[in-house]
């Protein structure tokens, strides 16, 4: 079984070059280098086919993504990441899903714009971006036209994301990290930092700051930045980096929804919520930095 449609030969170049990155894999920075084609996988665990968790319209995502009929989300399993606090571990370390092929997901986009979501929400987008690109290409000649969020952990390489220019009009990366140590031990991802941030400075290069209209998103960056306990995510670093190397105008959302999840109760730093102050003195200094901070 192929996950690749039969008109595989009229796909864009940036398609056929992302299928390239793929084997060996070379699509993120954990260049593992095996053959998905040939059924092997890697740190992701994904191999040729993508696998979905779950299709539907969400409720839960920031308001300028839900509008009326909600964000239409479409989850994969397995990621690139190894983060121990992950919330959704079921999903992307246990890998819980089905596999699809390019005709389903290509359904299930146009199903979900039927339906009156606001956007097409890839969620953990990352290893799976060859099919992404080639069920973006499609559905948009089949009458797909809601923006295409790519809502993405943020340890995206920026050569892949430069082959991504013109399928995607909201990134939304996670900003994580800004110390090394601390990637390694939460994400066992110890650069992600300096990926982190070129991804940043690529993918807004490519939308720009964030653009709504009737107060819903319709192009650009959106960042979301989740507040660790003693100020383990770099809060203050991130934000400056925003503010100074991408654009004043960045909007960000600062949440404040970390709960210990999976493995981090061995983890005596991360065993707890944030406090309420340690949560506000991230999000004042973003709102003094110029930042646009979403309620
Ligand atoms: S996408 Fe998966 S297999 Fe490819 S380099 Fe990244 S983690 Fe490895």
């Amino acid at each position: 079984m192929t996950s690749l449609p039969a008109n595989v030969g009229s796909l864009s170049k940036a398609v056929q070059q992302l299928r390239e990155r793929m084997n060996p894999c070379m699509l993120c920075p954990r260049m593992c280098k095996v053959n998905r084609s040939k059924g092997q996988t890697g740190f992701c665990g994904i191999g040729d086919m993508p696998m979905v968790s779950s299709v539907g319209p969400h409720f839960g995502e920031e308001s300028v993504l839900v509008g009326s009929g909600g964000s239409g989300t479409i989850f994969f399993a397995g990621c690139n990441l190894g983060c121990i606090f992950c919330q959704n571990f079921d999903i992307s370390h246990h890998r819980h899903g089905r596999q699809v092929t390019i005709e389903q997901l290509i359904r299930s986009m146009v199903e979900l714009q039927n339906y009156g979501c606001s956007n097409i929400n890839f969620v953990t987008p990352t290893h799976v971006v060859p099919a992404i690109a080639a069920a973006i290409e499609l559905a948009r000649k089949s009458g797909l036209t809601v923006p295409i969020v790519y809502n993405t952990g943020g340890y995206d390489l920026v050569e892949t994301l430069k082959l991504l220019d013109g399928f995607v009009d909201i990134y939304m990366p996670d900003m994580k990290y800004a110390d090394s140590d601390v990637a390694k031990e939460l994400s066992n991802a110890p650069d992600y930092p300096q990926i982190n941030f070129a991804a940043v400075k690529e993918m807004h290069r490519q939308v720009g700051n964030l653009k709504t209209k009737n107060g819903l998103a319709t192009r650009g960056l959106l960042i979301r930045h989740l507040v660790l306990p003693e100020n383990l995510a770099g809060s203050f670093e991130i934000i400056d980096f925003l503010a100074e190397q991408i654009s004043p105008s960045t909007t960000i959302n600062v949440m404040d929804q970390y709960r210990p999840c999976y493995k981090a109760h061995l983890y005596p730093k991360i065993n707890r919520r944030p406090t309420s102050q340690e949560f506000q003195s991230a999000r004042r200094y973003a709102i003094e930095k110029g930042l646009n901070v979403l309620v």
